[in-house]
């Protein structure tokens, strides 16, 4: 589904990312880890095509084809979806209106998970203009819901929600990503970038990646990985990645 290879992105004079290889299977779901300032949400916006971003070398294939160079809206049409960190507010754009343009899921449908998402009330309002923490990051996933994305990228969704509602929103996740479906039914692939284990609970989650100095260090079993990362720290990834290297 989604294949990066070798990639470098630079953003205002300063690299980033260098030479990183990132493999999604369809219907796998995958959780990136890192320190923070570590280029996470720099991976993530080099693959929906911020034109802040700019990527020097290496390729972005999504369903066969190099996104590398084609315009954001292009992506977001071929079926990739982004939940920002820190999305923008649009004064002056109802989130309902934001809604219609880009939706491709039914009116009933996109009214239905408002509710669920308790987002009813927020439908007339400008998008993300006075929302708290938690109110803008189910705006992002409403939003998301309703472009129904193939690949979707979930940057820090449980940042600053409170506990019922990143039950919601794991849960919701869950579903979008086809976890619920058989294996060979399963269509929609993930990647989630989370500080958190408490939304794990909630998510069948593929493997994980910690990146690291600039590419991705290590990858494994998810669970595993956040135990040793709560335990022992980033720094302590770093020196069992050089043990393994002399091992090899
Ligand atoms: P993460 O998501 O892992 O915390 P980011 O990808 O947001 O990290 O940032 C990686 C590095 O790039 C950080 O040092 C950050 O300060 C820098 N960076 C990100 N966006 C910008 C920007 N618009 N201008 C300058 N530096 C930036
Ligand atoms: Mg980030």
């Amino acid at each position: 589904m989604i294949q990066i290879d070798e990639l470098s992105v630079k953003i205002e004079n300063k690299i980033i990312l260098e030479d990183l290889y990132l493999h999604i299977e369809k219907g796998e779901a995958h959780v990136l880890f890192g320190p923070n300032g570590s280029g996470k949400s720099t991976l993530l916006n080099a693959i929906i095509g911020n034109p802040k971003y700019e990527v020097l070398k290496g390729q972005i294939y999504f369903k066969g084809k190099d996104l590398v160079g084609m315009p954001i809206d292009e992506r977001a049409r071929l079926g990739i979806g982004i939940i920002h960190q820190r999305p923008p507010t649009i004064t002056g754009v109802k989130l309902n209106a934001l809604l219609n343009i880009i939706s491709s899921k039914s009116e009933k449908e996109v009214v239905d998970m408002s509710s669920i998402l308790k987002m009813d009330s927020f439908l007339k309002r400008d998008v993300n203009v006075g929302f708290s923490g938690g109110e803008v990051k189910r705006s992002e996933m409403l939003q998301v819901y309703s472009q129904n994305p193939e690949f979707i990228m979930y940057d820090e969704p449980d940042s600053g929600v409170d506990v019922e509602n990143v039950e919601l929103l794991g849960t919701l996740m869950n579903e979008m990503l086809d976890k619920n479906k058989k294996i060979s039914e399963r269509k929609t692939s993930g990647l989630i970038i989370t500080h958190l284990g408490h939304i794990f609970k909630y998510i069948d989650i593929d493997k994980a990646h910690v990146l690291y100095n600039k590419q991705i260090l290590c990858s494994g079993n998810p669970n595993e990985m956040l135990n040793h990362i709560m335990k022992n720290g980033y720094k302590r990834c770093i020196e069992c990645y050089r043990e393994q290297e002399v091992k090899n």
